[in-house]
């Protein structure tokens, strides 16, 4: 699906670089956005997904920052204001996994994703919360993992968990404003994230815990993202919305 339902527009994607946030941000920009792709580390994959989207004849502009980061967050905010003028959506898709069964987890290596997973979204809307302008849009990426129960997946969980209700209190407070505030939930989908200490066989577990029979692609996430952040979703708010196959 594509047109330019998001012309005039600009959007910071958060984690851009690979998996479900590259998909996002050619998605958005494919509706019309100018994009900012954020990145931590892999500049380069970044700069591709910028040339991606400009090739489109569309605009983009990669920025690195740590989400986990209060003066990275605000510097992101300033350039991408600096570069396209405002920010209208965000979309905090930057996460890391921890797969370790609890009794394994350092304090560093749960301080380290509560910092990405958690204090990373409220930072960035924080910064979103003073800067967007009416009927701005923000989807916060969670998980469908916090509708199950599974070994080795207590930390991460506890930080998804965190996200869905960071969005439906945030819905309330920025809701007079026309800003809607939502959480999108992907399944097992086929990034580099998922595929973490995964045999092939582990896999394919996966795919058969879905309804449709296999895992997500990253595309099949961007496009309800994108109907989010259009107007077409302007009375939805609060709200998880879980994409994946039928896994949950
Ligand atoms: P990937 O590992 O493929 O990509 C992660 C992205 O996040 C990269 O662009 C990475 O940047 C960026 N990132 C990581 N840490 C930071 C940070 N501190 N600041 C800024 N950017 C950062 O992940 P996926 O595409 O698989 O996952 C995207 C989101 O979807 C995550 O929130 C994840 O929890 C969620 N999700 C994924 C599922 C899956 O099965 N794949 C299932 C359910 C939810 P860089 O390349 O520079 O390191």
């Amino acid at each position: 699906m594509s047109g330019q339902r998001l012309k005039g527009k600009v959007a910071i994607v958060t984690g851009a670089s690979r998996g479900i946030g590259a998909a996002v941000a050619e998605h958005l920009a494919r509706e019309g956005a100018s994009v900012v792709v954020n990145y931590v580390d892999s500049a380069d994959k970044a700069k591709a997904v910028v040339k991606r989207i400009e090739a489109a004849g569309n605009r983009a502009v990669a920025i690195q920052a740590d989400v986990g980061k209060a003066a990275d967050v605000q510097r992101l905010f300033d350039e991408s204001i600096k570069q396209f003028g405002k920010v209208d959506i965000l979309v905090n898709n930057a996460g890391i996994p921890l797969y370790k069964m609890v009794a394994e987890i350092t304090e560093k290596e749960f301080d380290q994703i509560l910092a990405t997973n958690v204090k990373g979204v409220f930072l960035t809307c924080k910064q979103a919360a003073r800067c967007m302008p009416d009927d701005g849009r923000i989807v916060n990426v969670s998980s469908s993992v916090t509708g199950l129960m599974l070994s080795t997946y207590v930390a991460y969980a506890a930080t998804k968990g965190a996200v869905e209700q960071m969005t439906r209190h945030l819905a309330h407070e920025l809701g007079r404003r026309g800003i809607t505030v939502n959480t999108v939930s992907p399944g097992p989908t086929d990034t580099e994230l998922f595929g973490e200490g995964k045999t092939e066989a582990h896999k394919q577990e996966f795919s058969r815990m879905a309804a449709l029979g296999r895992l997500g692609e990253p595309t099949d996430i961007a496009d309800v993202v994108t109907f989010l952040v259009t107007d077409d979703a302007r009375w939805i708010t609060g709200q998880n919305i879980r994409v994946n196959g039928g896994f949950i």
